[in-house]
């Protein structure tokens, strides 16, 4: 009955509430959970609110009621993500090498670019996805700054997405042993398990996610929808070489053409031009054209799910496009709404790299922040 799901999701969606169950009464253990950016307008229909309601207090809440000890925003290291994309695109284009750069937040699309397009992998960003730079720094940063055990931590993420799970388990994805992530639930395992707890979200109050990773800019939220990290990266880039801020949003004014949208803005005189691929259809026909065409392109955005992870393959399904529409509108109204747009402008952010990173693209962010990736074989 779903009108538009995630096509690269899981033949067999692997579900891992019982495991998340099992470590929540394990007394040795460290709950922590990380939310995606848009799982909270993506939820409360399920618990009887308007289509689309921004929830993400609620969840906070009623995470921390479940046993979670610590509760973060995946769209605080979506910011951090695209800080670091940005000067790894400034680098790339300075030097004319890998260009243009492709979007790697996409588990699933990274590995279609493995398995179908290897030769182009060294242009994928290797930034890793917000979801690993979360599970990173609360590994390897925070259980130090909290004077936690980092192999005592439970990290579990809530995604839109089946493709997140394999992206967790991927042996790229660990620092010094550790996986970044334990486990991941999809949108759907995230409600079931606060109706297990018997949790009644209408009768809770909002609160906020846990310090130090407690502020978001709206363009980290914008990394829910199609077009939403190519924005955000498009604001640092400008920021980072104008010192300026992008305020023309590039989102509402992109063409959009057999699913694919286009635009360009000039920072120190030089032109960056970013595409956007809008789900995985058509895309064998797509990305020759993309590579081969007249205009260069700097930045190519592909998400796997038509709309992006607002549609993704973990979330609640839904009968209607219209209301996958109303979480992306949810999202961009967010955004309009919001005084803090560009990651450079995160204060949090900025305590991180003060107090833990350095510089960006410095040895300790590449250690912490950035993977590789490899061809794979094609299981036909
Ligand atoms: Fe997952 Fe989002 Fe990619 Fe869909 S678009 S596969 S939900 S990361």
């Amino acid at each position: 009955q779903c009108v538009l799901v995630c096509p690269t999701g899981a033949l067999h969606e692997r579900q891992n509430v019982a495991e998340v169950m099992d470590a929540l009464s394990n007394p040795d253990l460290i709950p922590v959970v990380q939310i995606a950016p848009s799982i909270s307008v993506s939820v409360a229909t399920e618990f009887g609110l308007k289509p689309s309601k921004d929830v993400n207090g609620l969840l906070y809440n009623a995470l921390r009621k479940i046993g979670f000890r610590y509760v973060f925003d995946t769209a605080f290291a979506a910011d951090v993500a695209a800080i670091e994309m940005a000067a790894e695109l400034i680098d790339r284009k300075g030097k004319g090498s890998n260009l243009p750069m492709f979007s790697s937040c996409c588990p699933a699309w990274v590995k279609f670019v493995e398995q179908w397009y290897p030769d182009y992998i060294p242009a994928l960003s290797a930034v890793k996805s917000p979801q690993q730079v979360m599970g990173s720094l609360i590994r390897n940063y925070f259980a130090t700054e909290n004077e936690l055990n980092p192999s005592k931590i439970f990290s579990v993420s809530v995604m839109p997405c089946l493709a997140k799970k394999f992206e967790a388990q991927r042996e790229e994805m660990t620092t010094r042993g550790l996986s970044d992530v334990d486990t991941v639930l999809s949108t759907r395992e995230l409600v079931r398990l606060i109706k297990l707890y018997g949790i009644d979200i209408q009768g809770i109050e909002s609160q906020h996610p846990d310090k130090p990773f407690n502020i978001r800019s709206s363009s980290g939220k914008l990394f829910g929808i199609s077009g939403g990290s190519a924005e955000a990266l498009a604001r640092v880039v400008y920021h980072k070489l104008t010192s300026k801020e992008l305020n023309d949003s590039k989102i509402t004014e992109v063409k959009i053409v057999s699913g694919v949208k286009a635009f360009s803005f000039n920072a120190d005189e030089q032109t960056f031009t970013f595409a956007v691929v809008n789900g995985l259809k058509n895309i064998h026909s797509i990305l020759p054209v993309l590579m081969g065409g007249d205009v260069k392109l700097d930045y190519i955005e592909v998400m796997a799910c038509p709309g992006g992870c607002v549609n993704g393959g973990g979330q609640p399904y839904v009968d209607e496009e219209k209301y996958v529409k109303l979480r992306a509108k949810a999202i961009i109204e967010i955004d309009e709404a919001e005084g803090i747009k560009c990651a450079t402008r995160n204060p949090a952010v900025q305590s991180i790299y003060d107090e833990f990173l350095g510089e960006t693209g410095s040895e300790k962010a590449k250690k912490f922040l950035y993977t590789r990736y490899s061809k794979r074989e094609v299981l036909l």
